[in-house]
């Protein structure tokens, strides 16, 4: 669980929940040790900064291109994708994810909401989604499976490979399948 900035500790309690032995990552010590990582919501802008002064951008990036299962939600979404628009003058992401995304996609007008989203990746029973200054996908490369959308198309679930990305936040729902199918990837590489 990269814990450098936002709400981590809310993807701790549903990872533990689900048996999985979570850690907070912080330094690089600490990514050599995980099966897997979940990167929160947060502000994508300062978990760059962060990652980049504690050492951690170059060795999250190897782990990325090493197959090391990742799921990003929101902010995290946004450090996994390869191009980013609307981002801060000088921000860098890690990459791995071949996608495009918009930051503060819905604007300020409709800053946060919540629907219910279908994901059939995850069964019959739809997601309550809660988007909190969310970004959307934009477009994707042909190596990623588009998980679910909004009614209007937007790109909201995301997956390539070992790599698992939500626009919004199941971790402040009770919603675990994300986090479950995620622990299955983990699992199926460890
Ligand atoms: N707007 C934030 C960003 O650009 C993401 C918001 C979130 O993670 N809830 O990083």
């Amino acid at each position: 669980m990269l814990a450098l900035q936002g709400d981590f500790r809310e993807h701790l309690s549903v990872l533990a929940g689900l048996g999985a032995d979570a850690v907070p990552v912080r330094r690089p010590e600490d990514l050599a040790r995980v099966d897997g990582l979940v990167i929160p919501g947060g502000e994508s802008s300062v978990m760059d900064k962060l990652s980049r002064l504690f050492g951690l951008a170059d060795p999250l990036r190897e782990a990325v291109a090493s197959g090391l299962p990742v799921y990003g939600t929101c902010a995290g979404l946004i450090m996994l994708s390869d191009r980013v628009l609307d981002s801060i003058s000088g921000q860098q992401t890690l990459g791995g994810f071949d996608v495009t995304v918009r930051r503060n996609a819905f604007g300020s007008q409709l800053d946060s909401f919540e629907t219910d989203l279908d994901v059939p990746a995850l069964g019959d029973v739809p997601v309550h989604a809660v988007f909190i200054r969310a970004p959307v996908v934009e477009s994707v490369g042909d190596d990623v499976t588009v998980l679910s959308a909004l009614d209007d198309g937007r790109i909201v679930a995301v997956e390539q490979g070992n790599l698992l990305g939500t626009s919004f936040h199941p971790e402040i729902t009770g919603e675990t399948r994300f986090h479950e199918y995620f622990l299955d990837k983990v699992r199926a590489r460890s």
